[in-house]
């Protein structure tokens, strides 16, 4: 059978084309012959199927908006057996990304694994919020990275732990396992072009009071030199470095600043835990040397030029 291409045919005339074929041979039936054939239903049946009329809306989003970067904190085969197999507390991620530094992989090179195709609901963000959006599995692709780091005292009620008292043991990450994340990533912004890159987040950035992955030695900004995520310009943030050293901005205003970024905080005025844990999330995600949750010059500058180059629009003004 010769292609639609062969036959020179716009889109718009092939649609009609088909369509008249489908009204031709259905209606040029004898009618008797429809109603006593369950050969001749079966076929009227499948034409109304094929007849399919494309007509692209312009009304349309992509259904992933986000990109979630995580850490296993277990090794590789523990990671792939939990991200795979069911459990009373099952999880999962599109993709896992193992480590040389790890006896329980398998290969010599390392490769990436994928676990659930993209355009299924992976199960990997939990409770979660970020930037006015719930619930971020049905948003995004999740990517889990192994990197055996700890963290005790997250099990403690969270009214009463505040980030002094989790104590994490990071772990560093090795160049070719960054090399590999560079490249997915890449591939898979490549084909989700409309994902923002202040939405490429860390599991600790979307669940602010539970988690502390990927962790301060993830190298956020070596993923963005790369052209994946968001960093801030240098003198952008020494501007408003120079301005808050001579007057902070007021609580209030910090508060309504991280919460446009992204984060969950509630405007409350006062600086209370839940403010402590978005700075302690914003800290381990662009100011890791220092990630213990308290409120300082350099944080609240790094905060408004993210605002300014990511969101212009929502830029809290001071
Ligand atoms: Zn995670």
């Amino acid at each position: 059978m010769r292609t639609s291409l062969q036959h020179g045919l716009s889109r718009k005339q092939l649609i009609k084309l088909d369509f008249s074929m489908f009204a031709r041979n259905t209606f040029s039936m004898p009618l008797r012959f429809m109603r006593n054939s369950p050969l001749a239903l079966i076929l009227l049946i499948l034409n109304a199927c094929s007849g399919m009329v494309d007509v692209p809306s312009a009304n349309f989003n992509s259904r992933i908006d986000y990109l979630v970067i995580h850490a296993t904190s277990e090794n590789f085969e523990q990671s792939l057996r939990l991200l795979t197999q069911p459990s009373e507390n099952s999880v999962s991620s599109h993709y896992l990304i193992p480590t040389h530094d790890d006896a329980s992989y398998p290969r010599n090179r390392l490769q990436i694994y994928r676990l659930v195709p993209e355009h299924e609901r992976a199960w990997h963000a939990g409770l979660s919020y970020w930037g006015e959006e719930t619930g971020l599995n049905d948003r995004s692709i999740g990517i889990e990275i192994v990197n055996e780091f700890k963290c005790e005292g997250t099990t403690n009620p969270i009214e009463e732990t505040n980030p002094e008292d989790i104590n994490c043991d990071f772990r560093g990450y090795d160049e070719e396992q960054i090399a590999r994340v560079v490249a997915l990533t890449t591939d898979i912004l490549s084909r989700y072009p409309t994902i923002n890159p202040i939405d490429v987040v860390g599991h600790s950035d979307i669940a602010i009071l539970r988690r502390s992955d990927p962790g301060p030695n993830f190298p956020w900004k070596v993923l963005y030199e790369a052209g994946v995520g968001a960093w801030y310009d240098d003198e952008t943030k020494q501007q408003y470095q120079q301005n808050f050293a001579q007057k902070m901005p007021a609580i209030a205003s910090i508060q309504e600043a991280l919460n446009q970024l992204g984060y969950l905080v509630e405007v409350s005025g006062r600086f209370d835990r839940q403010t402590r844990y978005a700075l302690r999330a914003m800290q381990l995600h662009y100011r890791s040397e220092d990630y213990s949750g308290n409120v300082d010059v350099e944080s609240a500058a790094i905060i408004w030029a993210l605002l300014e180059k990511y969101r212009p629009q929502k830029m809290v003004l001071l």
